[in-house]
């Protein structure tokens, strides 16, 4: 046995500071051996979280500017790319195409674009994007500003056609999926249409409503059992897939769990 598998999920999209006690969770994580790319929704937090995951084990801070939250926070944009120059995490970033945000849509494509760009630019980074009802245009720019030797983009909670994902698989994106996915209809024929090597988990806790409680363990191992019905796979080549996507991704952050023992 390896000591890698010590770990015992993997979460790639989790609001840990969105919690009520960010670092009970952080403790529990640790704790439970739970890896988590730990997202944040404006550049302005990124200095409290770095500080609440600095002496994690297993939960790691990502600095992000959701594109929900761009209308308002547009003037972070600056913050944003000095802060991806100090973190090899960044997250959550992106489009949003829906109705209620199509106003700030052309400044979305700046402060995503900007934000891949500087990924781009540092290198080695692991890149967490939001993509709701903008599929096409994520992917494009995803295509325009980065390579996959030096950026590992992963399609959170991806709700585009199987045409965008198979495109999306080619530009190199990986695709976290979450127990959401798993019970819809359009999910589950998305899952079974991906490469096995880009499939990864996520819980999107504690924001995802689909009436589960918020513990990460519990959705991470049950994410697995359910992945493995999905695909055909034996629970634990299911397991061993995802382990070695998960490792494989983190460590193209710089982030290893060898040393957990
Ligand atoms: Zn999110």
């Amino acid at each position: 046995m390896t000591r890698d598998e010590t770990v015992k999920g993997f979460d790639f999209h989790c609001h840990i500071d969105l919690h009520p006690d960010p670092a009970a969770l952080i403790a529990r994580c640790d704790q439970e051996r739970i890896a988590v790319l730990a997202v944040t929704t404006t550049a302005r937090a990124w200095p409290q979280n770095r500080l609440w995951m600095q002496d994690s084990r297993y939960v790691h801070a990502a600095v992000g500017l959701h594109p929900e939250l761009v209308a308002e926070g547009y003037a972070e944009i600056d913050m944003l790319e000095k802060y991806i120059g100090e973190s090899r995490l960044v997250g959550e970033v992106g489009l949003d195409g829906s109705p209620q945000h199509r106003s700030s849509y052309e400044r979305q494509k700046d402060v995503f674009a900007r934000a891949l760009a500087a990924s781009q630019r540092y290198g080695g980074r692991v890149v967490s994007v939001h993509s709701r009802r903008a599929a096409r245009d994520t992917v494009s720019l995803i295509k325009g500003h980065t390579a996959p030797e030096d950026v590992i983009c992963i399609l959170h909670w991806f709700s585009g056609s199987v045409a965008e994902a198979v495109r999306a698989g080619d530009t190199g994106c990986y695709f976290s999926i979450n127990p959401a996915m798993l019970t819809a209809d359009r999910g589950r024929t998305l899952i079974e249409s991906l490469p096995r090597d880009r499939i990864l988990t996520e819980t999107d806790s504690p924001l995802m409503k689909a009436g589960h409680n918020c513990s990460i363990p519990l959705e991470t191992a049950r994410m697995v059992a359910e992945l493995a019905v999905l695909l055909s796979e034996k629970p634990t080549s299911m397991w061993e897939i995802v382990r070695s996507n998960s490792l494989r991704v983190f460590r193209f952050a710089g982030i290893s769990f060898e040393e957990c023992t």
